[in-house]
């Protein structure tokens, strides 16, 4: 095996191991047999167990897709006829939710917040106390295009409170930040195997409760391909997809999964810290700054600003560490020019430091004041 190692410091997909890529290379294998069902079957009760759910109570039901597809599946077939949606929006990833109510022409509140701060939990409440027919409640664990980490415990339990199902894009955590479906006032979480679980793209799922799937059942059908309740059942009759599932990708998902059990979830979230904060060193030593209060921040999605310096050009800088192995990403903040490290996948501590050195060449090449400046 000789497979160039890129360090992505992008959101997703991450860096994977080499066992994880070559878990992709197998023998041909028709999906619907016996074999992979059963592979399909533990995979499934895994999902559930990393977030530490009951089996009698939460499953998890797969689709072929990106994550974004996991937010269209849990708002298109969860919503009740005559039900609105709730999303607590501030950041991208929720503005998705709510073009997604758009596309779907489905009632819903955009309640929105500044992208650098955190929702107010009293307008939560206030807004569902005024709207008693919310049905649904949306929000983002951590907002990727910021980092900032909302209390999804707190507007779990005000969703509950005024009798509405929570969902939560916990595509950034999962598998990374350690999350108790229980306790955090989950009803759906979600995340795709090329994140936190560290495998390929292409693979999505969602993790909730099995009594609101049933409940579901009856919902007004607003997609076919993407139908929560319909994957679910053929699922539990079959054990598998209804259509034909990422075979390869779901090879590469269960060897990462024995690394993820092997790792551990304490230790693998002490490594996406260590990370973390040695990214946030160096960044500091040059002295960039963030775009969201370090106390707010995930402890996984670094952005900074932008320095107000004129030779400053993200491209150039993006295309010096590309070429030598490390991505770097664009920010996602209208209004305001931020860049992107983030802190997962295979990598540890010691990818960051090569990453900084590789980093302070592209600004010294470029003529960037060191320590940058700012206006
Ligand atoms: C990556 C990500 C998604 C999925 O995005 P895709 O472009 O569909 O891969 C959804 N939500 C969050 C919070 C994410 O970080």
């Amino acid at each position: 095996m000789n497979i160039k190692r890129n360090i992505l410091l992008n959101p997703g997909p991450s860096t994977t191991t080499d066992t994880v890529k070559m878990a992709q290379v197998v023998p041909d294998i028709c999906p619907r047999e016996k074999e992979f069902a059963n592979l399909m079957k533990g995979l499934r009760e895994d999902l559930v167990k990393i977030v530490h759910g009951d089996l009698d109570k939460y499953t998890s039901v797969l689709f072929c897709g990106s994550g974004t597809l996991n937010i269209d599946v849990c708002i298109n077939s969860l919503l009740a006829e005559g039900k609105k949606a709730l999303v607590v929006n501030n950041g991208a990833y929720s503005t998705r939710a709510v073009e997604i109510c758009q596309y779907y022409g489905l009632p819903y509140i955009d309640l929105r917040f500044p992208v650098d701060q955190l929702p107010d939990l009293s307008k939560v409440e206030e807004t569902l106390k005024s709207n008693p027919d919310i049905g649904l409640v949306h929000t983002t664990h951590n907002e990727t295009g910021t980092g900032i980490l909302n209390p999804i415990r707190e507007i779990g339990s005000l969703a509950h409170q005024y009798g509405a199902i929570f969902t939560v894009d916990t595509t950034s955590t999962l598998a990374m930040r350690p999350i108790d479906i229980e306790k955090d006032q989950i009803d759906f979480c979600m995340a795709s195997a090329q994140k936190g679980l560290m495998a390929m793209t292409g693979l999505s799922f969602i993790i909730g409760k099995r009594e609101l799937i049933e409940a579901s059942k009856d919902y007004p059908k607003r997609s076919y391909y993407c139908n929560l309740y319909l994957q679910y059942e053929f699922f539990e009759k079959t054990g598998e997809m209804h259509f034909t599932p990422p075979v390869q990708t779901i090879y590469a998902l269960l060897q990462a999964l024995k690394e993820y059990w092997a790792e551990g979830e304490a230790a693998k979230w002490a490594r996406h810290t260590r990370i973390f904060h040695a990214l946030h060193d160096g960044l500091d030593k040059l002295g960039f700054k963030d775009a969201v209060r370090r106390e707010w921040q995930s402890g996984l999605v670094v952005s900074a600003r932008y320095p107000d310096d004129p030779n400053w050009d993200f491209e150039k800088i993006h295309d010096y560490c590309y070429e030598r192995g490390f991505t770097i990403y664009p920010g996602k903040i209208s209004g305001a020019n931020t860049f992107r490290l983030c802190a997962l996948g295979a990598i540890d501590e010691k990818d960051i430091q090569d990453f900084f050195v590789v980093f302070r060449e592209a600004l010294e090449l470029n003529q960037i004041q060191i320590p940058v400046v700012y206006q």
